[in-house]
This record gives C-alpha cells, structure tokens and sequence, in this order.
C-alpha cells in the first residue's frame, strides 16, 4: 500500500524543526511545496508553508493531525525562494519558520487568502460616458462618482470613490444597473512623474563600468561600483536595468531608506515608468502585497525597496543592485538579524546573476573583497558633470572659543558664503538642544532612571527625553539634588546650532533638518524641496541631510564633531566617521562652483583623520584595513555575538557563563576564540542589565558549523529561559 504524504511545515515562531502533518482529506490543488497551509496546532490553528512532502514521519501515525486547510491553489513561493530563506536562517541561526513568515507580506502571514493582484476598480462604460449631468440633477451622488470616474479613465478604486464621494454600495449598485459603471482592473499605485529628464550620455568610466557588468549578464559576478559622490552612479544602474529589461529578466535594487533617495527613485520613475515598483516600510500592508505578488507575477520589472526586499520573489531576477553598500540600515539589527547586502551576493549567485554594490565609500569588507579579486571592482574617480570635488579641511577647536558650537574660523567662512548668495550646510548628528543638562551648583546630571545615559534637553517640547529608552519627564526649574536653580545645557544639539545661527544671521533664512523637525509626514519631503531651490542660505541637520541629496547651490560644508568617531569604543567608529565625512562632504559643490568643508576637530593631527582629508576615502581605508589586519578584526577575522538581557542583575552573566562553558566543549571550539562575557557598551538600557560573549574565528567554516552545534544547547539551558537572549552573526554594533 502507498502511504499518504506527509507534509512537512514550516510555522513562524522560536521552534526550529518543522512540523508534519497529513494531507487534507480531499484536495482539488496539488499539494506543492512554497504553498500556504492552515494546521490544527495546540488549542487553535496557525497558517504555515509546506516545505517539502516525505513518506514517513518521526510521528506515530495516530498522533498525526490532518491540516485544515490549503490557502494558496498555487505555490506562493518558488523552490528559489525557499532556498535562499532556507540559507538565510542557517547562516544566521534563526527559526526558518520565522524567516519565511518575515519574508512574506503582513497580509498573507495572518493566512488570509491572498487579494487579487489588483485592487478592483470601477469606470465608466461607453453608455455612462454619454450620460448627461442634467439627468442626474436629482441624484447628486450618483452625480459625482460619474463625474470622478470622467475624469480618471483608467478607473478607481472602490475605496477611493467612497472616501472621495461618499458613494455607498447602494449608489454604485444602482449605477452599475443603469449599465453606467463597470469594474475593471487598476494598476498598482506607481505615482506618474513629469516628463523624463533625457537620458545622459555615458562618460568612459560609467560606459565601461556599464560595458563590464553587462558581459556577465546571464551569470553570478559581484561588483564593486567605487564611484565618488556624484559620479553618476545611478546613470550606470538605469543603462544595466535596461540591459536586464531587455532580456525580460527583472532587476532588484537596494537603497538604504526611501525617503533619503528621492533622486534615485525620481529617475527611475522617469526612464522606467510603471515598470518600477517600490517597496518600504512606509506602505500598508495591501499595498505592499501587490508589489510583492506584481513582482512574483513577473508583471512589474524592477523593484526599488530597503533591506527586507531582499526577499522579493521574482522569477526572472537578472540583476542585484545594492546602492550606497556600506550603509548600516542593510543590517537587521533586531530579531533575524541579517544583512540584506550579504543575502544579496548569496541570492545572485543562486539566480546565476551580476550583483553590484555601489558606494562612494565601500565598506572595509567590500574593499578587501575587491582587493583579493573576489569582487570585480568598477571604479567612477571623477564627477559625471564636471564639478570638482570638494576640498576638506580641518578646523583645530582645541584651543579656540566655541560660540554655541562655533569657532571664529567656520563663522568667518560662513559669512563669506552667504555674502555671495550661496548655500552652506551645517551638519551635526545630535539632535535636541543639549546632550544633557549640569546643576552648576552641586554637578548634578541629567541621567536616565533606566539607562546608563544622560537624558537629551529637547528645548522646544520643554522636554528631557532618552534617545535610548524613550523615557521622557519634565525639565525641572531646579536641581533636584540640591535645589539650586542654577541648571544649564552642556553640549549641542542641532536646536542650539540653530539658535546661535539665528542669533549670529538673524536675516537669513535657516532650514533645520532633523527627525524633530521633520516627524509630520510630507514635512521632510517639504523641506528638502525647498532647501534645493535655495530658499534657505541655512541648511543645518543630522544625517538625514548627509544621503544622496543634491543640492546644487550648496558650496560649503561644515561638519561640527567627528571626534567621537576617532575614539568610539566600536572598532567601526573611524570607518564609519569616514564615510559620514565624506557623505556630508558629498553634498559640497555640485554644480558649477566647487564646493569646501570645514571639520571641527580636537584632533586635527590624529593619522585616519589627515589621511581622509589629504589623501582621500581609498588611502584611508588601506590604512584602515591594514590596523584591522593586525588586530585580527573583521575582515580578517568573523565574529557572532551572543547578547543577554535581564531585569535581574546578575542573570545574563549567568547565562552566559554557561553559554561559554558548553560552548567550549563542542568540537570545533578550538577554531573559535571566546571574549567575554563583558557588560555591554551601555550595560543598563530600559531597565534592563545587558552583557554579551563575543566569539571570533578566522575561518567562517569553522565557526559556522560549531555554531551550528552551539545554539541547540544555548536553547537548551535552564539559564537562558531567565534572559532574553539573542545570536547576531556579523554583528555590526557592539551596542
Ligand atoms: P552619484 O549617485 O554617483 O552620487 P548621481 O547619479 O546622482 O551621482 O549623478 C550626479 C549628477 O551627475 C546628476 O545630476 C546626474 O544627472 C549627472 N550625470 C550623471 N551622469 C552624467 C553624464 N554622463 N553626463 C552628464 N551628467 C551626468
Ligand atoms: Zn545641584
Ligand atoms: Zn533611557
């Protein structure tokens, strides 16, 4: 006798097996690996995704339960798919259910059946565009959805036309039995844009930097894109997608956050279209799956999306592109913490495509990737529209009086520059109106109840709040420890910046660009437009300024501290510095006139520094590079961080301790190396005590397959139930 198939699934949560089920009783779809299922589980019943079919289970048969339910008459996802994610959670040691569960969109975790691709519409029929308005003076209602659906040929959907009309089902009904209306099919929303910018044609870098990549269409080649700040990078990435459009394959790009490229998604709505769809946290859920299902369609082309778009089913991806590759936001620093630059290079080369990684400030890892030929490196040295690059130079702060952040000479410089009608930048990554408040009395500190922190002095909402646990109270008119009324500010923020600016240039108008100013939504969008026409001479803001804006009438830039980037306890801090400077300093000069940056430093002298500013990003990251060689730290070495936490003081060394102990008696520990456990960085956070145990190895085989054997037996400690604990493969913050 064949026995029935068991199905093996794939449910979202901490457990990390799969679970076996029998088929459905009857069941008029194949039973495909990639589709949804609902299964009986514990009292109630959860959606998961069939991963595979097997003749036997670990299960006694008559403790098998049946599933309930097949949502999706057809895979979901593909064997792709499921490969990658499959990759994803072992590298970085995370519940494979739960990886499948965060690649999918919210509405289809939550197992309803998925909507069709396209929100239904409705629009006139010939019939209904003959109607004259005269004969529904009576019937103002049906009056104006006649008249909204006139105006959109295209039609709209049922949604828009009863927030926009007020048409109830009734009024629709009655115009649908009229033969006036009709439904249709609307097209995702892809905003239309104004007419396209022509096409630039290609300098001979970006050409051969376009030639190159294209050669390897059709297989797995990753490349390093080294293009300064305004060498056209973008320019590079539209002629390869249309390479790839041309091919009828379907191109992926990465940008770190949506809302800091508008540039690049305004020219890819331009030269592509309605082919372009984009995906970011900012969508709701439907919106989101419709992208998500257009692109696994195949119907839209190319997909513009953050880091968890990395995931994006498409069936004829051609391309995998990863814009300004160093940035941060590419790692999950929460939960399945993984990084979608990584998962990148992994996916090309299971999809036998190019990958390229673009910056004008590559990571240490990508460098080093490219200087041992495992990446092609593509350089662009010059600016595409002939602007110089800015010249950086250093302001020594150590002995001067600071005016609210200021020194004499960057006041000086600034006059100058508004006096010739140019725009000058001021950038600081600290916002709020001082770090902390002193009792200039007693010494008396802002400090967080629940953190190791100070509280920020927010002036304007007359608050102090925690940028680190959210804790927010009142700022008390005196010292709370010896009642002295004497409490001020101690260090800058950009609402201090801004209130020495407008002392110092009470005429010009000033432009302050930073998450306060800019939480309504539509304001940041605002502001940005605004500050590009030149309407404020003063730009002040944190890095949200520093990404990909062009702002053609900037010629000076000023950035007021790096220092805490020369000696940060992270041994990221000075690469990370690095590429903010040169960030920010990408905002300088632009256009026609060339542009200058001023660092305020107390360490004018320190070697990274003169070797960024003199030499330029590539000399200091040989440098760079050469003092992470010698300390054995990454990319010359691969770490995993373990990390607890706990209300109770002493649990996560506690827990972690064991960790360590059973750690070292798996075999394969003699390849990694323990550190720790230590306090974390910032040991007190929200209340909670934080520690962690660092584990490095120079070879990330070894240390992948002993962690493998590790995390079983962490899971498995009595101690680690007292904790929160988390594993971060390649950890990128020691926070
Ligand atoms: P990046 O992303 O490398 O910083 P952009 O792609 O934003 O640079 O390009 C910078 C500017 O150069 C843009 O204004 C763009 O229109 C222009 N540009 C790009 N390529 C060319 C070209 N081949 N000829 C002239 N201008 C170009
Ligand atoms: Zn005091
Ligand atoms: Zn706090």
């Amino acid at each position: 006798m064949v026995s029935a198939p068991i199905l093996q699934i794939a449910l979202p949560g901490p457990l990390r097996t799969l679970f076996d089920y029998l088929p459905p009783k009857h069941h008029s779809h194949p039973l495909l690996p990639g589709s949804r299922f609902q299964v009986p589980f514990g009292r109630g019943s959860r959606t998961g995704l069939l991963i595979r079919l097997t003749a036997r289970s670990t299960i006694p048969a008559d403790r098998l339960k049946r599933v309930l339910e097949q949502l999706d008459p057809a895979p979901l996802l593909q064997e792709s798919d499921i490969r990658l994610l499959r990759w994803a959670a072992d590298y970085y040691q995370h519940p494979f259910g739960d990886v499948i569960f965060l690649a999918l969109p919210g509405n289809l975790r939550k197992g309803r059946s998925p909507s069709v691709s396209k929100p239904v519409g409705l629009r006139l029929t010939t019939a209904g565009q003959a109607v004259n308005s005269e004969t529904l003076l009576r019937a103002p209602k049906q009056l104006a959805v006649i008249q909204a659906l006139a105006e959109t040929p295209e039609g709209m959907a049922k949604s828009a036309l009863s927030d926009g009309c007020e048409a109830s089902p009734a009024v629709l009904r009655r115009l649908s039995d009229k033969g006036w209306i009709e439904t249709c099919q609307i097209e995702p929303v892809v905003e239309s844009v104004p007419p396209a910018t022509p096409r630039h044609k290609l300098n001979p870098d970006q050409q051969s930097a376009v030639d190159e990549t294209c050669a390897h269409l059709g297989r797995f080649k990753p490349f390093l894109l080294h293009g300064v700040t305004g060498s056209g990078k973008t320019e590079v990435y539209l002629y390869l997608i249309e390479a790839v459009l041309a091919r009828r394959q379907q191109a992926l790009v990465l940008v770190p956050e949506i809302g800091l490229t508008p540039q690049l998604l305004q020219r890819f709505k331009e030269q592509i279209g309605a082919g372009v769809a984009v995906l970011h946290s900012g969508l709701s859920d439907g919106e989101r799956e419709r992208v998500w299902q257009a692109m696994r369609r195949s119907e839209k082309k190319v997909v513009v999306g953050t880091r968890s778009a990395v995931f994006t089913p498409m069936p004829a991806l051609g391309l995998i592109i990863v814009d300004e590759e160093h940035d941060l936001s590419y790692k999950q620093q929460e939960g399945f913490r993984y990084s979608a630059r990584d998962l990148s290079l992994v996916r090309a080369q299971q999809c036998d495509c190019p990958v390229v990684l673009g910056s004008a400030t590559p990571s240490l890892e990508s460098l080093r990737n490219a200087d041992e030929g495992r990446y092609h490196r593509l350089s662009l040295p010059r600016r595409a529209a002939g602007a110089r690059m800015p010249q950086l130079r250093l302001l020594d702060i150590r002995s001067v009086h600071l005016d609210g952040g200021l020194s004499p000479a960057l006041l000086k410089q600034l006059r100058q520059t508004l006096a010739t009608g140019e725009q000058a930048m001021l950038f600081l990554n600290r916002r709020g109106y001082a770090p902390m408040i002193t009792c200039h009395a007693c010494g008396w500190l802002t400090d967080c109840p629940r953190c190791d922190a100070r509280m920020t002095h927010h002036r304007q909402q007359q608050l102090l709040w925690c940028h680190h646990c959210g804790h927010q109270r009142q700022v008390p008119a005196h010292c709370p420890d010896c009642g002295s009324p004497d409490l001020r500010p101690l260090g800058q923020g950009t609402e201090r910046i801004e209130e020495t600016l407008q002392r110092r240039f009470p005429e010009t108008p000033l432009a302050r660009i930073d998450r306060d100013s800019t939480s309504r939504k539509g304001t940041l969008e605002k502001l940005l437009g605004e500050a590009k026409t030149g309407h404020y001479p003063l730009l002040l803001g944190t890095q949200i300024l520093a990404k990909g804006h062009h702002f053609p009438l900037v010629t000076l830039v000023a950035i007021l501290d790096v220092d805490h980037g020369l000696f940060g306890a992270d041994f990221r801090a000075s690469e990370r510095m690095a590429q903010l400077v040169l960030q920010v300093a990408g905002r300088a000069g632009r256009a026609e006139r060339p542009g200058k940056v001023l660092i305020q430093t107390r360490h004018p002298d320190h070697p990274l520094m003169q070797l960024l500013t003199t030499k330029g990003y590539t000399a200091f990251a040989k440098e760079a590079l050469d003092e992470r060689r010698m300390a054995v730290l990454p990319p010359y070495s691969h770490q995993v961080l373990l990390r607890a936490e706990s209300t109770k003081a002493s649990d996560p060394e506690t827990f972690l301790t064991q960790a360590m102990r059973i750690g070292k008696e798996i075999t394969g520990a003699a390849a990694v190396e323990f550190w720790g456990p230590v306090p974390a960085p910032m040991e007190r956070k929200a209340g909670k005590t934080r520690a962690h145990l660092l584990i490095q190895s120079a070879q990330r085989q070894a240390l992948h397959h002993w962690l493998v054997k590790w995390v079983p037996g962490i899971t498995a400690l009595p101690a680690s139930r007292r904790v929160r604990w988390s594993i971060d493969v390649d950890p990128q913050e020691m926070l």
